[in-house]
């Protein structure tokens, strides 16, 4: 027999933060002593209240499908953190889709907006499932670049160029992974401005949102004038409640357009879990102060983080203003993002996510999590000096 795959899944490379996630765990399992701070996931456990709710839910016998939109009781609760933290409101009956992560809902978002040949703006760097699933809906990526500095002419400017008649939607992610930038006012007006004048659809990916430093504000881009009405909103509990494993998160949008994502929604997954569900009203439900907890940790771990690394000669890294990534740039060691992570891995056995993953722009970079405990942040700060140290002595011999 001829093996025979699909065009569109041949071409596609499988998830860079995935792969190495997981080959730090074979190698861990293997025996060897390996310090993971390639994924985003973290590191405290989910909230007690949290998986209690979900075991009263498989005790209760709540194991069947439901509503394929979600349970009313999320939808709700949902609905009412949209309005209360960010300012947009969504009726629970018919503008929000609970599923099974964010990353499902991206998934769906783009099975339902996109056609062959359409073009999706993104900000480079960026993370590595927004291409992948553009294409598999048969459109392609066109990258705007984007830091800190850029300011909203700069935007305005890049968004001019690159936008075509082929132009269906431009994807916001803020705070940002990997450089963990939170977008100001202005910028997200700069893209609003633009979704507005060339009737464009914008998908704003808020997980991160809750994680935000040193006093800045999120701002929810659904909330500007005229954008309610263009944009999907989606979010999830993984990182924010520590439930990277239990699969949940939303979408949220105009009645029509959701009805669209639901078709989708319905033919692929049904429904999220259902003692998920219960679990995931009592997160958003119940006190946030886990959340914030989490939070303040994070900040702590930044900041040790960050000075750690700028101790590394060659190494300089900027503070992130959110998410919990550390995003340094490496390139004076002389290797490519690909080449530095591939032989630290192999030499120190310190797990990171090559810069190049998140487009050509991150390249010269890598990404390490925080979403760490201290001690081994500490020990990979430690294994990483002594690779850079030793590269910089014999760099032909590494
Ligand atoms: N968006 C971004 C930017 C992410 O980093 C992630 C992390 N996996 C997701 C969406 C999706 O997360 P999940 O599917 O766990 O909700
Ligand atoms: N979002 C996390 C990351 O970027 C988890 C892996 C993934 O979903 O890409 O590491």
């Amino acid at each position: 027999m001829t093996f025979k795959i699909a065009d569109r899944v041949k071409n596609l490379a499988g998830s860079p933060t995935v792969s190495v996630m997981d080959r730090a765990r074979r190698l861990a399992a293997a025996g060897r002593s390996i310090v993971d701070l390639s994924g985003g996931d973290p590191d405290f456990p989910t909230a007690p209240h949290v998986t209690e709710a979900a075991v009263a839910a498989l005790h209760e016998g709540f194991t069947h499908y439901t509503p394929s939109r979600g349970i009313p009781e999320l939808l709700q609760a949902i609905s009412r953190k949209l309005a209360v933290e960010n300012g947009i409101r969504y009726d629970p009956g018919k503008e929000i889709i609970v599923m099974p992560g964010g990353k499902q809902a991206l998934f769906v978002a783009a099975q339902a907006l996109l056609n062959p040949g359409d073009e999706v703006i993104l900000f480079e760097p960026c993370w590595v499932s927004y291409a992948p699933c553009a294409e598999l809906a048969g459109a392609r990526a066109v990258y705007v670049p984007m830091h800190v500095d850029t300011t909203a002419e700069d935007l305005r400017a890049d968004l001019a160029r690159a936008l075509t008649p082929r132009t269906r939607l431009i994807i916001v992610n803020t705070p940002n992974n990997p450089t963990g930038q939170v977008w100001t006012a202005g910028q997200l007006q700069a893209v609003a401005d633009a979704a507005l004048a060339h009737d464009i659809w914008v998908l704003a990916d808020e997980i991160y949102e809750r994680l935000i430093y040193d006093g800045r504000q999120h701002i929810s881009i659904a909330g500007l004038p005229g954008m309610w009405e263009r944009t999907l909103t989606l979010n999830g509990l993984s990182k924010s409640h520590a439930m990277t494993g239990w699969r949940l998160g939303y979408i949220a949008g105009p009645a029509q357009l959701i009805g669209e994502l639901l078709k989708v929604h319905q033919h692929s997954t049904t429904c999220a879990s259902s003692f998920v569900q219960r679990a995931a009203v009592a997160a958003l439900k119940g006190p946030q102060d886990y959340t914030e907890m989490m939070v303040r940790r994070y900040q702590a771990r930044r900041d040790a983080l960050v000075a750690a690394l700028n101790t590394i000669p060659g190494v300089r890294c900027d503070a992130p203003q959110g998410a919990f990534y550390a995003f340094p740039h490496i390139a004076a060691a002389g290797l490519s993002s690909m080449q530095f992570t591939e032989r630290l891995l192999e030499a120190e056995g310190v797990a990171v996510t090559p810069g190049g993953a998140f487009g050509a722009a991150g390249e010269g970079h890598v990404r390490l999590s925080y979403a760490n405990s201290d001690e081994m942040l500490r020990e990979g700060t430690a294994r990483i000096q002594r690779f850079v140290v030793e590269l910089r002595a014999a760099p032909a011999s590494m």
